[in-house]
Order: C-alpha cells, then sequence, then structure tokens
C-alpha cells in the first residue's frame, strides 16, 4: 500500500495566501454597506420607483397590511422586476420554492422568447410571475401525491422580495414562492408558516383591541437566527467519504487538543475564514440581509454568523440564503462550510438560536415597559408565550427533531431534549406571585403593576447567559435554543406561530368571559386581566426552570413535573399526528389532518435514510480504508518477527497481537452492522426504531474498533484526514 496521508495537511496550511485567493486585492475591497445593502433584491425602492403608483400602492398593502395580492397588478410588477433583472444582468428567472426536503428548490427558466424576424426578445408575463409549473414530482410529498395525479404549482409570495443570483458566467432572477398540489395542499414549508403567521396576526389584534390599544392593524412574528457552521480546508473534506456523503465524521479519534483550552471561542479570527466571511457578508448585504455579528466559537475550527431580525417568513427565506452562501463562498478560499449537528465527535455540535418575538409596526410586544397599561400587556403575551410552550411541548421538541439533531440535544453542549423556560430570577419571581393572585411586590421591592404601579424595572438582558436552557426569555424575546444547525427554521416558527395564537385565542376568550360579567371601568378591566394571569401563571408553573438543563437532577425533577422528555427523533416525531395536535394544526388551518400525516412520514423517511445512508458509508469505509491499513500495519509487524533471528520482540508480539485484536473486533463490528443494515422491516415506524435501536449502536461499535486502530496504525498508513488536523490547519 503505498503512503497515502502524505502531504495534504501541508498543502491545506500553505497553498492559500491571501493575495493569490478569491478576489483578493492589493488594497482592502471597500465594503460600503449603505451603498451594496440591498442592491441584489427587488426591494421597495426599487418597486416604487419603477412602478405605477396605483400598483405600487396595492403591492405595498399586500407586504405591509397582509391584503390579499390584486391580480390585475401583476403584469405590471412582472414587467418592472424583468426590467430591473436585466439590468442586472439576468437572462433566466426561477420560482425558488422550499420543498419538504428542508432545503430550496429551482428550475430556471430563460425570458427568451423568439420573434418572426429570427431574432428574439426578452419576455416575462403576470402569470409566469404569479404561477409556475416546476415537474417538481419527485420531490418528497409524504404521500400526498402519487406522480401519476399531479404536478405541484408554485406561487408567487409578493411578501419576501425577489433577489438576483450572481454567476461568472450570468445571473439569475429568484422569486420566492410557495409550492402546492394542485389539489390545494401544501407541499412545502412556507405554505404552513404564511398559515400559522395569519393565525397570530388575528388573535394578537383581538388581544390588543380588548387591551383598547387604538390602530393596531396587524401583529407579526419577528425572527433573527443565530447560525454555527464548521470551516475546514476542502483537502480535507474530499478525502472524507464520511464527510462528503454525510456531512459529519463516521469515525475519527479524538486529537490530543480539542476545546480544552477554551482559547478558540471568540478568539481573532483567522486571516483566511475573515476573509471567507467578509464575502459572505457582502454577498448577503447585496442580497438585503442585514448580517450583524461574527465570531469564533467553542469548538475549533468552528464560527457563528447573526443577521437582525426581521419578519419571520423573510428571515426564514433570508436563513436559507445564509446557509446557502456561506456554502458557496468557502469554496472561493479553499474551504468547505460544515452546517451538519454534530461533524465532529467530542468537541462542540452546531445549532441555531431563533431569536423570536411578536409586535406591531411600533411596538415589541415582548418588551417589558415602565408603564402599568403596557406592563400588564406584556404580561400578557408573555404568560400567552409560556402557556404555548408549556401545552405545545411535544411540538417544539419535534419541530427541531432530525437524526443529525439528536446528537446535539441533551449531550451537554445543547439545551436538553426537555423542553422548558428559563425566565430570569425577577420575572420568575413575578409569574410566582401572579400565580397566587398577589402580583404586587417584586424581589426588588418595588411595586409590581397589574395597574397598581410599574411593573419592576426589568434589566435587559439580565441573566440571559444560561446556556442550558432550551427556551429563554433574553429581556425582549424568546431564544429557542434547540435548533438544528443545517435545518429549515420554517417548521419552528410554523409552530411558534401557531401555538402562541392559540394560547392567545384561549386567554383572549377568559378575557372576554372576564370582562362580562364587570362593569366597564379601568378597575374592572385591570381585574379581569389579573384573574386571567392568575389561572395561566397557575398552569404553567411546571414549564418555568432556571436552573441547570444539564444536570442529572434536572432531569428527575422534570419528571417530577410531569414534562416530556422525547429523546430522539422517532420519540419526538410519533406526536406530530396526535389528536391534540390533528385538532390544533385544522383549528387555526395550519396544515389538515393529510398534510399532517405527509410530513410525518417525510420526517420519518428522512430519519431513516441519513442513518441508511451513514450505516453503508461507515461500513465501506471501515472495509476499503481502515481494515486495509490495519492489515498492512499487522504484516509489517509479523514480518519483523518473521525476521528477528535471535533478537527478542517482545513489544512488537505484543503490538501485534494487539492490532490483530482490534481488527478482530473491528471485522466483527462491521459484519454486525451490515446484518443489521440490511435487515429490513415491513414498516416505516419499525424501520426508524430498527434504526435507532440496533443500527446506531452497530455504528459505534465499528467506531470504537476503526478508532482505536486509529491510536496505533503508523499515521503514514492512515488513510483518512484526521481531527488534529481537520479541526487545527487553518
Ligand atoms: P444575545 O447576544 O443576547 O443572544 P442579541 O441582542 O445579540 O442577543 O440578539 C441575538 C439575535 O436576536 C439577533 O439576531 C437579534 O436581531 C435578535 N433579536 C433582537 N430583538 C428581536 C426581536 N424583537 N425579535 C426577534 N429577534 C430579535
Ligand atoms: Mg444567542
Amino acid at each position: 500500500m503505498s503512503n497515502v496521508s502524505q502531504d495534504y495537511h501541508l498543502l491545506a496550511a500553505t497553498k492559500y495566501s491571501p493575495r493569490a485567493n478569491g478576489k483578493a486585492k492589493a488594497s482592502p475591497v471597500s465594503m460600503d454597506i449603505e451603498q451594496i445593502f440591498g442592491e441584489n433584491t427587488f426591494g421597495l425602492d426599487e418597486m416604487k420607483a419603477r412602478l405605477p403608483k396605483s400598483a405600487y400602492k396595492s403591492l405595498l398593502a399586500t407586504i405591509q397590511k397582509g391584503e390579499p395580492l390584486k391580480p390585475e397588478i401583476a403584469d405590471s410588477v412582472a414587467l418592472a422586476m424583468k426590467e430591473w433583472a436585466i439590468e442586472k444582468g439576468a437572462s433566466h428567472y426561477t420560482h425558488w420554492f422550499q420543498p419538504l426536503t428542508g432545503s430550496t428548490a429551482e428550475k430556471h427558466d430563460s425570458f427568451i422568447t423568439p420573434n418572426k424576424g429570427g431574432g428574439a426578445i426578452a419576455e416575462f408575463s403576470g402569470k409566469e410571475l404569479i404561477q409556475g409549473e416546476p415537474d417538481a414530482s419527485s420531490f418528497p410529498s409524504g404521500g400526498l401525491r402519487a406522480t401519476f395525479e399531479a404536478r405541484g404549482y408554485t406561487a408567487w409570495d409578493p411578501t419576501s422580495p425577489a433577489f438576483i443570483v450572481e454567476n461568472e458566467n450570468g445571473s439569475y432572477l429568484s422569486i420566492p414562492t410557495a409550492f402546492a398540489s394542485w389539489t390545494g395542499e401544501a407541499l412545502d414549508t412556507k405554505i404552513p408558516l404564511l398559515r400559522a403567521i395569519d393565525a397570530l396576526n388575528e388573535q394578537g389584534v383581538r388581544v390588543l383591541k380588548l387591551f383598547g390599544v387604538k390602530g393596531a392593524t396587524r401583529v407579526a412574528a419577528t425572527v433573527g437566527t443565530e447560525q454555527e457552521y464548521f470551516l475546514i480546508d476542502e483537502e480535507f473534506y474530499y478525502r472524507r467519504p464520511d464527510l462528503a456523503t454525510c456531512g459529519r465524521t463516521l469515525i475519527g479519534a479524538k486529537p490530543p487538543k480539542g476545546q480544552e483550552l477554551d482559547d478558540h471561542y471568540f478568539g481573532s479570527i483567522p486571516e483566511r475564514v475573515l476573509a471567507c466571511m467578509l464575502e459572505a457578508e457582502r454577498e448577503l448585504y447585496r442580497l438585503g440581509i442585514p448580517i450583524k455579528t461574527r465570531h469564533n466559537e467553542v469548538a475549533p475550527g468552528q464560527y457563528e454568523i447573526a443577521p437582525i431580525y426581521e419578519e419571520a417568513n423573510v428571515a426564514v427565506d433570508h436563513q436559507q440564503l445564509v446557509m446557502l452562501t456561506l456554502q458557496q463562498v468557502a469554496r472561493r478560499y479553499g474551504l468547505v462550510c460544515l452546517l451538519h449537528e454534530k461533524p465532529f465527535a467530542g468537541v462542540n455540535g452546531s445549532g441555531k438560536h431563533n431569536n423570536w418575538s411578536m409586535g406591531t409596526d411600533s411596538m415589541n410586544l415582548l418588551d417589558p415597559s415602565d408603564n402599568p397599561h403596557d406592563n400588564m400587556q406584556f404580561l400578557f403575551f408573555c404568560a400567552a408565550v409560556l402557556r404555548a410552550v408549556y401545552k405545545h411541548q411535544d411540538l417544539l421538541r419535534l419541530s427541531v427533531a432530525s437524526a443529525g439533531n439528536d446528537h446535539r440535544l441533551g449531550a451537554n453542549e445543547a439545551p436538553p431534549a426537555i423542553l422548558s423556560v428559563f425566565l430570569g430570577e425577577q420575572l420568575q419571581d413575578v409569574f410566582s406571585q401572579l400565580a397566587e393572585g398577589s402580583a404586587n411586590s417584586s424581589k426588588q421591592g418595588g411595586l409590581l403593576g397589574l395597574g397598581v404601579t410599574t411593573l419592576p424595572h426589568l434589566p435587559r438582558h439580565a441573566g440571559d447567559r444560561n446556556r442550558t436552557s432550551p427556551f429563554a426569555f433574553t429581556g425582549n424575546k424568546f431564544e429557542f435554543r434547540a435548533v438544528a444547525s443545517n435545518q429549515s427554521v420554517a417548521l419552528p416558527n410554523t409552530i411558534l406561530a401557531l401555538i402562541v395564537a392559540e394560547s392567545l385565542d384561549v386567554m383572549a376568550t377568559m378575557l372576554e368571559e372576564e370582562l362580562a360579567g364587570k362593569k366597564k371601568s379601568k378597575k374592572g378591566f385591570e381585574d379581569a386581566v389579573g384573574a386571567v394571569l392568575t389561572t395561566i401563571s397557575k398552569e404553567v408553573q411546571p414549564i418555568i426552570f432556571n436552573g441547570d438543563g444539564y444536570s442529572d437532577e434536572w432531569h428527575e425533577e422534570a419528571e417530577k413535573r410531569g414534562l416530556l422528555n422525547l429523546k430522539t427523533t422517532p420519540d419526538a416525531l410519533a406526536s406530530f399526528i396526535s389528536e391534540k395536535n390533528v385538532k390544533l394544526f385544522e383549528a387555526y388551518k395550519v396544515l389538515s389532518e393529510r398534510e399532517l400525516e405527509s410530513r410525518h412520514e417525510v420526517m420519518m423517511e428522512q430519519y431513516f435514510t441519513a442513518i441508511n445512508i451513514e450505516a453503508e458509508t461507515l461500513e465501506m469505509m471501515a472495509r476499503t480504508m481502515v481494515l486495509p491499513a490495519a492489515v498492512t500495519y499487522l504484516n509489517d509487524l509479523l514480518s519483523a518477527l518473521d525476521d528477528a533471528g535471535d533478537i527478542k520482540l517482545t513489544g512488537i508480539k505484543k503490538t501485534a497481537e494487539k492490532v490483530a485484536g482490534l481488527i478482530n473486533d473491528l471485522c466483527e463490528g462491521i459484519d454486525h452492522l451490515n446484518k443489521e443494515n440490511q435487515d429490513a422491516k415491513e414498516t416505516l415506524e419499525a424501520n426508524v426504531d430498527h434504526m435507532k435501536d440496533e443500527v446506531i449502536p452497530a455504528m459505534l461499535e465499528v467506531r470504537a474498533a476503526a478508532d482505536k486502530l486509529e491510536g496505533c496504525v503508523p499515521f503514514k498508513l492512515w488513510p483518512l484526514p484526521t481531527y488534529r488536523e481537520m479541526l487545527f490547519v487553518k
């Protein structure tokens, strides 16, 4: 066997030079944010400049107030959009949509229309803007659509801006769309999100009306996501079949140095990585995505990027673009961006923090205030979120369930699989007192106002550093921290909007009933709100937890409190189609029973397939890479023993015995894994359980033997880049 692990780590370390790579210039590229921001999106300014006044006004009403789109304006929008896109160098357009694969999809059509003279003109009609018909019969539909019965169609989402995607050889116009079957069933992640946002709007406005807020016509969910990711040199990536096929390493011994020294977190950003980040951010600015923060994360080779929050629907689309852009730009620097939740065992995995709030044009409804009336309103909305999380732990848990995220949740680096809410000491105290019906003092001694006086001054960001909580109040928003790094944030935000809408609905009805028996007065209103808050606060006490979510005591305590602990994806997915959830989704017209069943099936299928592919990849690597390397080494040892003559080679004999033992373990593991992975069951449910209960443990057996071999087989024989190289060569 030839020497394989030769010089590629040196190549990885030295081939990047800031002068020779990418578009690096002798002097830094200027980044005039004001000038470039949004230059590749068809935003409001562009629309205003190019559309007839009436069309602009009508479109604005759709975008900003959620009014239905007037079909008659489509032609003028299409014309303006096409002219703008062509000026930007676009020759094609695509309806960009988000099927149940979790990623995005596109099919390109050119603007070209041949004319009689043998030439061609660029055309794009309102009809083409509004509706497309990709032959999309191969997307997962979970049985919603037999291939013979119907193709899906895409429908323009005017609330998310169209954008230009550039390539060295041309550009195209990308139009965010929803994807449905001809029978009107949702085949994507956007439709239920938009429906849930509507439900939240309706109930939010209803509550604000009860509170007498004038002119509140719209309540929107706002979302800001912090994305964690790894960057490694592409030399390593393409030499690892597991990374290239599964996005994570399936074997790999722990390096002598991992993240123990905490020297990476918030450290200075390596030059090549910074160059890559700067270019990615520049691209994102041009797409109108307000990136705000970047830093090194906990694990070596791990980083984070975060934008300023936006309305949920746009934020979800933009999050997809952040992931796509990071992956594309990384390649220009000889890097690969890993978005898997757990690319490397033994160091931190990657997640995504989904910061969430709701608000009107002028007001964040989860922002506590000093004014007593607004205070009550804040507590009311905050209580609705608490109730939503408590009542629907199952849904939040399954909204982040995937084979990849099972490596993180509960693994003492990410929040546990148990849902609880961190409120901070002071707000927790407020809700305890409310539960007792006497919320008029606070830990800080000031009087708490339910109209009596003001809510104690709640310091923003107080205590929001409890990283062990899956759902934390951080001053003026909640942070859902269990989200997976490579998932679309559409489902978590659909569920959040839906369950908070339901809570607001229930609480608004309670409030109306309380008010019905009372005189119309300030005091009467305050008493009624107080009564509702007391009932809800009592109910939600079990979900409130400020302590250490990683501790064993919490697991015991949570069980006593009756909280769910759905440890794995199969455990979590079952409740998607429970009676409670079907009723909930149908009541707010977010998903029908059939649509829910289809999603359940797709998620089960994805889990099964992901693990099946990992198992096959691992078997192949173990058989064709690890085993031959180990056998070569054993052979070398045995030849040495053969040739020893009178020399005593006890050490070599011992080593040979050890290596032989590990080879035997490896072979047994491979056979076991092969047998389990071939063992197909009758139903999808049974296959999923089989993956969880038999295939994953068999993979770990193979890994254990392979990782031990990595520790003794000569480096020059080892056919795979090691953790030491992948995580530290920058
Ligand atoms: P921290 O550093 O404490 O996690 P930041 O203030 O940096 O919090 O915010 C983290 C994320 O939360 C950012 O993306 C930010 O835009 C977002 N965020 C802030 N306010 C809101 C809000 N009202 N709704 C949704 N997200 C928000
Ligand atoms: Mg955060």
